[in-house]
């Protein structure tokens, strides 16, 4: 009888050996070929799921490469900057507008802080946006900066701060346009809209204020001189014998005589805030705010002065052999139950006395004269 030793009793000597079925019956031996083939198939199954899932896997990963190339292309292609800048402002992605527009590659970029890349006075004007965006507040603002190619430009921005899990500000998503263009188009606007502005409150023949200009002028004042209880002076001018004029000279010598007069009464008041105005035909009115009758009857002298040393020849004038005209003046200090046609209607009673009092003259308004 052979007895294995404890020193023989590996488990290949003891399936190799003959003596196997001393310990190990069929039975047992058949349902471990049963069990291993089981597991043979099973392994099988596996390795089939296996490859199944890693070619899903590889479609997957072929798809998301796509997602992402289409993303860079959409956001390079986008003629706008688009960043994230972290916590410590430097930026950690940019797309393409950045390398265009500060001509320089991505990656001379990327890890670099905000000023280093935009410059110390831009960064100047930033600072205080990127500090609140870092404190978790949205911000949307416009600022004009020099590229480093010489170009001045208006950007707008729009800063997002990003929140990691725990709701703590990890940096900021920015988004910037320039808007350049669109600041010139207003500023053309602007202008276009001032000129029309200026076009619309001047008279187009003599181009000094016209009824329109006047009127509103005249309230503004009132209403200012009411708050600060000043005088408000006006001074209400006609041509003597304009339509003789017109019949001897001709229409258009008259028109020219309307703007060297407009024009000489312009030039000879001085304030800025003393505005001269086409009343209408041959009538102009002189609004002379902060001006005491005493100062309205100097201008008022000043103007018809002026008119007579133009000495523009009207040989048809029963009045004078040169141009002339007649004025009503009306100074009073305005009150807020009165109104400015009240000054109005006082320079025109005034006018009227100085041409029935035979012309080429100025007359007090009597009326407002003891005020
Ligand atoms: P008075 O001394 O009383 O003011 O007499 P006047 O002839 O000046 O007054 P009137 O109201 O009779 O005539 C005013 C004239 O002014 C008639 C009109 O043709 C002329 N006139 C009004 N507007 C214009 C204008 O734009 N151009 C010219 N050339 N004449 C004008
Ligand atoms: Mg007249
Ligand atoms: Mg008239």
């Amino acid at each position: 009888m052979i007895r294995a030793t404890q020193a023989d009793a590996t488990p290949q000597k003891l399936i190799t050996s003959r003596k196997l079925h001393t310990w190990m019956d069929a039975d047992y031996v058949s349902e471990l070929q049963q069990r291993v083939s089981r597991l043979a198939v099973e392994l099988q199954q596996t390795r089939a799921q296996l490859k199944l899932e890693q070619q899903d896997r590889i479609q997957v990963e072929l798809a998301l490469r796509e997602c992402n190339e289409q993303l860079r292309q959409i956001l390079d292609s986008t003629d706008a900057g688009i960043a994230f800048v972290d916590a410590e402002r430097r930026y950690q992605f940019v797309n393409r507008f950045y390398e265009v527009r500060f001509n320089r590659s991505r990656d001379s970029i990327l890890g670099k802080y905000v000023w280093d890349v935009i410059g110390d006075n831009a960064y100047a004007i930033v600072k205080n946006y990127i500090d609140r965006a870092l404190a978790g507040k949205p911000q949307s603002f416009e600022f004009g900066m020099t590229y480093l190619n010489g170009d001045y430009a208006y950007l707008t921005s729009c800063l997002t701060p990003s929140l990691n899990s725990d709701q703590a500000v990890i940096g900021y998503y920015l988004f910037v346009f320039d808007s350049t263009e669109r600041r010139r188009l207003e500023l053309s606007l602007q202008a276009a809209n001032a000129e029309l502005e200026q076009l619309a409150t001047l008279d187009g023949l003599t181009h000094v204020a016209n009824r329109r200009k006047f009127d509103d002028y005249l309230a503004q004042e009132w209403q200012r001189a009411v708050r600060s209880q000043q005088p408000l002076s006006l001074i209400l001018f006609d041509i003597d014998a304009f339509k003789c004029y017109n019949d001897t000279y001709g229409h258009p010598t008259g028109d020219a005589c309307l703007i060297q007069i407009a024009q000489t009464v312009e030039a000879t008041v001085e304030r800025a805030t003393d505005v001269v105005a086409r009343y209408g035909g041959e009538e102009f009115v002189v609004v002379l705010p902060n001006t005491s009758l005493p100062g309205a009857v100097a201008i008022a002298e000043q103007i018809h002065q002026a008119i007579r040393a133009l000495a523009i020849p009207h040989e048809s004038s029963a009045v004078s052999s040169i141009v002339t005209i007649s004025s009503g003046i009306a100074s009073l200090v305005p009150t807020a139950t009165g109104s400015p046609e009240e000054l109005v209607a006082s320079a025109d009673r005034a006018l009227y006395a100085a041409k029935q009092q035979g012309r080429d003259r100025y007359v007090i308004d009597g009326a407002l004269e003891q005020k």
